[in-house]
């Protein structure tokens, strides 16, 4: 084992979120060290992000309105404050990722182009020309990253544990890099490891996402707010691939339709059917799939001939899988998407540990409560980024770290096993029997493989589903299918034992 000191801020992921914190830390003074298992760019959902950013950047809109609309999609479970304090760094937040060169659509004033997608009052999300926001706003910021001299990535580190001194407080973490364990003492300690699409088997993120940073700031004392709340994309491609690309929503904003293997509309008539919320889309396109009817994305009149220049990543993907969308409908499935649940911490990015901060998805902060609200996710990764940088910046440190508990990894076949039984039963709906069976599983696999992180990560999303009696956003209980009458947040803290002594 190898252990060494880094004078700073220890940032783990390298998506939008720690990217951004890692930029703001060194702006504030501090040493940064940013450690991910890939190159940048990759591995990470914010490169993928294909609609935009959300923000009030006309004269028709406010912050006012964007807390409200977020608040209004998150059914009932939003913290009113964290929202507003996302909303009302939308401009500034947008205006900074375009000075490091983030090449925002503009209007021939200079104005940001804001685009409507579903549950958003007016139209506000800032986009990127076709459907690769993601990707060319990480860009400018990774080019940033790298011209700054007191950030340094390492893009060969899996975290594996969180380093804690005699007072519970976080002084850095456990990696596994080239086949060793490396242990880097810290500052302060920053998780930016997204979320936790990897744990099911149709998911729309990269497959190594599998909510590792919340399972391990979990095991370490760290509070876990709301983990049962995950939001599946109701039109992921059923084309056979892993993970399953995405056809963005803002092909339904176009006008394509949802239609089943008759051709029949899934939501009905109306011209903006498709648009209601996620959730109730998603559970249209399980309910068609269940019956043996079929989903299908239809594309073909509304975009047409203007899929490969509007879309093309979602072109690019139906080609790749031998299905040309200009004349066939696309087939679709509901896929794990985005998890509004994560490690508690406010809108700085601090948990209830001292020393570790959670941005990004792997984080709540309230903000997105039960449901998501469409293009928030991408602000409030570079917003609470930011935000969570200056204050990790100020950290000092702790004490010596007390030896870490060590996990192993959870065989292929193991987390196969896992991710066809969380999509099976803690998808779109879900029941008292099949939550309980996959705790089973669970049970098992972690008798026969040790605790590993996946298997914390999914216990905690399982557990508090089934706890969870009621259906609210993204959470749908057939067995419960009332929404109660006071919205109650689950927080969940896992019961410390004695440290075990590695070494
Ligand atoms: C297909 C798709 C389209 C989307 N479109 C939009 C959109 O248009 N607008 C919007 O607002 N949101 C969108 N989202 C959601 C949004 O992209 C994400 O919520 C956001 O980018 C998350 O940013 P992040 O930095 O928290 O995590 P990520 O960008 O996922 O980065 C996580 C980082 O953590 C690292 N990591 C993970 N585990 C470990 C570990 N154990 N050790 C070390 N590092 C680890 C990863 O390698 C990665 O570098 C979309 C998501 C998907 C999947």
């Amino acid at each position: 084992m190898n252990r060494e000191r880094h004078d700073g801020v220890l940032v783990v992921g390298a998506g939008l979120a720690g990217l951004s914190a890692a930029l703001e830390a060194a702006r504030a003074g501090a040493r940064v060290r940013v450690v991910t298992p890939e190159p940048l760019l990759s591995g990470c959902s914010s490169a993928w992000a294909q609609g935009g950013m959300a923000a009030a950047l006309t004269a028709t809109d406010s912050a006012a309105l964007h807390a409200r609309d977020t608040e209004a999609a998150g059914a009932g479970l939003v913290e009113s404050e964290a929202a507003r304090a996302l909303t009302d760094q939308g401009r500034e937040t947008v205006e900074w990722l375009a000075a490091l060169g983030a090449p925002f659509d503009r209007d021939p004033e200079g104005g940001f182009v804001v685009s409507l997608e579903a549950a958003h009052s007016v139209p506000r999300v800032a986009r990127v020309g076709g459907d690769g926001a993601g990707r060319a706003i990480l860009s400018a910021v990774v080019t940033a990253v790298r011209a700054e001299k007191a950030i340094e990535v390492w893009e060969d580190a899996r975290l594996t544990g969180l380093l804690q001194d005699e007072t519970g407080r976080v002084v850095g973490a456990a990696l596994a890099r080239g086949g060793r364990r490396v242990e880097i003492v810290a500052r302060a300690v920053v998780l930016a490891t997204g979320g936790a699409g990897g744990l099911y088997a149709a998911t729309t993120t990269p497959g190594a996402l599998k909510g590792e940073g919340m399972a391990l700031a979990a095991l370490a004392g760290a509070e876990i707010l709301d983990p049962e709340f995950v939001q599946f994309h109701p039109t992921a491609m059923d084309v056979g691939l892993d993970p399953a690309p995405l056809a963005t929503e803002a092909l339904r904003g176009e006008g394509a339709r949802l239609i089943d293997g008759a051709g029949r509309h899934l939501l009905g008539e109306a011209a903006d059917a498709d648009l209601k919320p996620r959730d109730v889309v998603a559970r249209a396109v399980h309910a068609a799939r269940m019956e043996g009817r079929g989903a299908f994305l239809d594309a073909r009149t509304a975009v047409g001939e203007a899929l490969p220049h509007e879309f093309p990543a979602v072109f690019a993907a139906c080609l790749r899988s031998g299905l040309d969308p200009r004349v066939s409908p696309i087939p679709v499935l509901p896929a794990c998407h985005y998890h509004m649940g994560g490690i508690a911490a406010d809108v700085d990015g601090r948990t209830s540990l001292a020393g570790l901060y959670a941005v990004g998805e792997c984080a709540a902060t309230g903000v997105h409560g039960a449901n998501r609200l469409a293009s928030n996710s991408l602000l409030e990764a570079a917003a609470f980024g930011r935000n969570a940088g200056r204050a990790a910046a100020g950290e000092t440190g702790g004490g010596r770290p007390r030896p870490a508990p060590r996990l192993g990894d959870l065989p292929d076949a193991a987390l196969a096993q896992l991710r066809a039984a969380m999509t099976d039963h803690v998808g779109v709906i879900r029941d008292a029997a099949g939550l309980s069976g996959v705790l089973a599983l669970i049970d098992r696999l972690e008798a026969e493989n040790g605790p590993a992180p996946p298997l914390i990560a999914a216990r905690l999303i399982v557990q508090a589903a089934l706890e969870r009696r009621e259906s609210r956003g993204g959470h749908y209980r057939s067995d419960y299918p009332e929404t109660a009458a006071e919205a109650r947040r689950t927080r969940v803290r896992l019961p410390q034992p004695e440290m075990v002594a590695a070494e």
